[in-house]
């Protein structure tokens, strides 16, 4: 694979998309980061090869709701198909922090990407192992292989100062019965772990079991391969926000955006993709992202389609 050639047409095909969208705002440490900023990184299957990377692929960013993908695997880990009981899978086809769909539908958020059904994730992680955030870190840590990836302290206390709308799911999520602890705490781990600070190297690294079927860096199991799947699935229908029709049509991949501007994509058999660009469209999918893996599965013929 010629990825310096790759990496040259992706990186002259996102020029334009530079310019375009707009910084997340509703964090405020997030609204400083230079919208100009653009990283890729791919990893392969073997953990041993070296992943490739260009531009800004080196640079920590805040993964935000990249974190969901995650918790999502740890608590499946865990409790298998019976979290599919208190989380739903379907698209939400509406904003990811929607409080009227969460109350319409009395307590069952649609899917595990829209913010209450991550909080609900959060909640059972919580649960699980005392320490919702500390476990996150642990194992992205390991995946990764890089022992120095931690928590940014001014971005959670960012988002725990200006996070109205998450308190209000976690609290209407209480009230309908679908939480085991205190809300206080279930939002305290939520903004802790959506303010680690990772770069697309160590993303596309730490999610490589999603493409190898559930198989971890060492080559346990960390999942099953229907576990994989059905995570793959999840993201395919509804990890870019209310756009995943518009992004399944341009790229054709199981992905998670975040609002710090990454984007994980999953090319299952054969390597992760994590793109990097602070800029976002108006439904929160980084633009430089979307057109760097629109470009990637266009050249290289990767999208599962
Ligand atoms: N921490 C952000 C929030 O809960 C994550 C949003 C995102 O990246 O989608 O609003």
């Amino acid at each position: 694979m010629d990825y310096r050639g790759l990496f040259e047409d992706v990186t002259r095909a996102v020029q334009p998309a530079l310019a375009g969208g707009r910084v997340a705002q509703y964090i405020p440490a997030l609204a400083s980061v230079d919208p100009s900023r653009f990283g890729l990184a791919i990893a392969e299957l073997n953990h041993r090869s070296k992943p490739h990377g260009t531009g800004d692929w080196l640079e920590p960013f805040s993964i935000q709701s990249l974190s969901k993908v995650f918790t999502l695997a740890l608590v499946l880990a865990a409790d298998g198909d019976t979290l599919w009981t208190r989380v739903g899978k379907e698209p939400s086809g509406a904003p990811f922090n929607s409080l009227a769909q969460l109350e319409r539908e009395h307590g069952i958020p649609r899917n595990p990407f829209v913010n209450a059904g991550a909080l609900v994730v959060t909640d059972r992680l919580l649960t699980l192992t005392g320490d919702a955030r500390g476990a996150l870190r642990d194992f992205l840590r390991t995946e990764s292989g890089n022992p120095r990836i931690d928590f940014d302290a001014e971005v959670a206390f960012s988002e725990s100062r200006h996070g109205h709308r998450n308190a209000a799911l976690a609290h209407l999520l209480a009230d309908h019965g679908r939480l085991d602890n205190p809300v206080p705490d279930v939002l305290d781990h939520y903004f802790w772990q959506c303010s680690l600070a990772m770069n697309c190297r160590d993303l596309a690294r730490a999610a490589g079991f999603l493409a190898r079927h559930g198989l971890r860096a060492d080559a346990t199991r960390l999942l099953t391969r229907s576990e994989a799947k059905r995570i793959n699935a999840v993201m395919l229908i509804g990890g870019t926000y209310d756009a995943a029709g518009e992004f399944a049509h341009r790229v054709g991949l199981p992905a998670k955006s975040g609002v710090g501007g990454g984007i994980i994509a999953v090319i299952p058999g054969r390597c992760t993709v994590c793109t990097w660009g602070p800029a976002l469209d108006h439904h929160g999918n980084s633009t430089a992202g979307i057109t760097a893996l629109d470009t990637l599965t266009t050249l290289t013929g990767w999208s599962i389609f």
